[in-house]
């Protein structure tokens, strides 16, 4: 269970956790039980299209980090869950290549998997200290979502992976490294979005203005449930579901307070980084996470 509960602490941040029980009907179970890692079928597929996602996105965006994520993905390697973990070999332990858990919908049979299966926030998620990620067989996100999802993921691995003891970080820590993440997936959501992406972050800005409240000079800033904007679609593409919805009002809200902190910080850049973490931190208490 300590696992379990480890898993739900570093869930990817989202606006709200909202569980769906129906599943959807699961479509094969041939790798049920078989007691190897696949090489090929379905988890293999799954890994390959997450892949492929982001490959586009690297080609779109050029940009760097992203690319050496793609390169540690590539090299990963796709491995089978099980009732309270999942099955690797032996020679993987310590080698430092990335683990893939694909879950697919049968994988819901077990209580530690039942709720990332049906979270209906995000796509991707990571373990700190197992350098492993989680991918869904999904088809809830569009590619570029799909590709933004594990990019984010991909970095949490790499940086946990450089700095195992981060673990144990404090909360404040771990809004630090939360937000550093999230500054890197901004930059790639400016690129694909364009002048139009901006202009929609400068009408956020506006919209948050009259509800940003200050206690004790410290602002509180709109909470990250928001509505979502249907301005998005045209920038970004249909999205997919209600959970990719949810999923990108959580990238852009980020993108919002860090826009407008940034903008409106009267401080040294040094404390409106310190001023995105503490503001991240207060959400994520919010909504339960820290
Ligand atoms: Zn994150």
């Amino acid at each position: 269970m300590k696992f379990f509960y480890k898993i739900l602490g570093i869930v990817l941040f989202a606006g709200a956790l909202l569980f769906d029980p129906v599943l959807t009907q699961a479509n094969e179970t041939i790798f049920y039980g078989v007691p190897t890692i696949s090489k090929t079928g379905i988890r293999e597929a799954v890994k390959e299209e997450a892949i492929a996602s982001l490959r586009v996105l690297v080609q779109r965006t050029r940009n760097k980090d992203s690319e050496q994520i793609l390169r540690m993905l590539e090299n990963g390697t796709v491995v089978i869950p099980t009732k309270d973990g999942w099955k690797a070999p032996a020679f993987q332990k310590e080698d430092g290549i990335i683990k893939i858990v694909v879950l697919i919908p049968t994988d819901a049979q077990y209580p530690l998997w039942y709720a990332l299966l049906t979270d209906q926030t995000a796509f991707a998620y990571f373990f700190p200290g197992h350098h492993a990620i989680v991918l869904k067989q999904s088809s809830d996100f569009c590619q570029l979502f799909r590709a933004i999802a594990i990019d984010h993921e991909g970095w949490h691995a790499r940086y946990f992976q450089k700095h195992p003891e981060s673990k144990n970080a404090s909360d404040i820590q771990f809004a630090m490294e939360e937000r550093d993440t999230h500054e890197h997936g901004n930059e790639l959501l400016s690129v694909v979005g364009g002048a139009p992406y901006q202009a929609f972050l400068e009408s956020e800005i506006k919209r948050w203005e009259p509800l940003i409240t200050t206690e004790n000079s410290k602002q509180h800033f709109p909470s990250p449930t928001w509505n979502y904007n249907n301005e998005l679609e045209k920038i970004f593409g249909p999205a997919k579901s209600q959970a990719e919805k949810n999923f990108r009002k959580s990238f852009v809200w980020a993108d919002t307070l860090f826009h407008y902190i940034d903008a409106h910080h009267r401080g040294t850049q040094a404390e409106k980084e310190q001023a995105k973490a503490e503001a991240l931190l207060e959400a994520y208490k919010k909504i339960g996470m820290r």
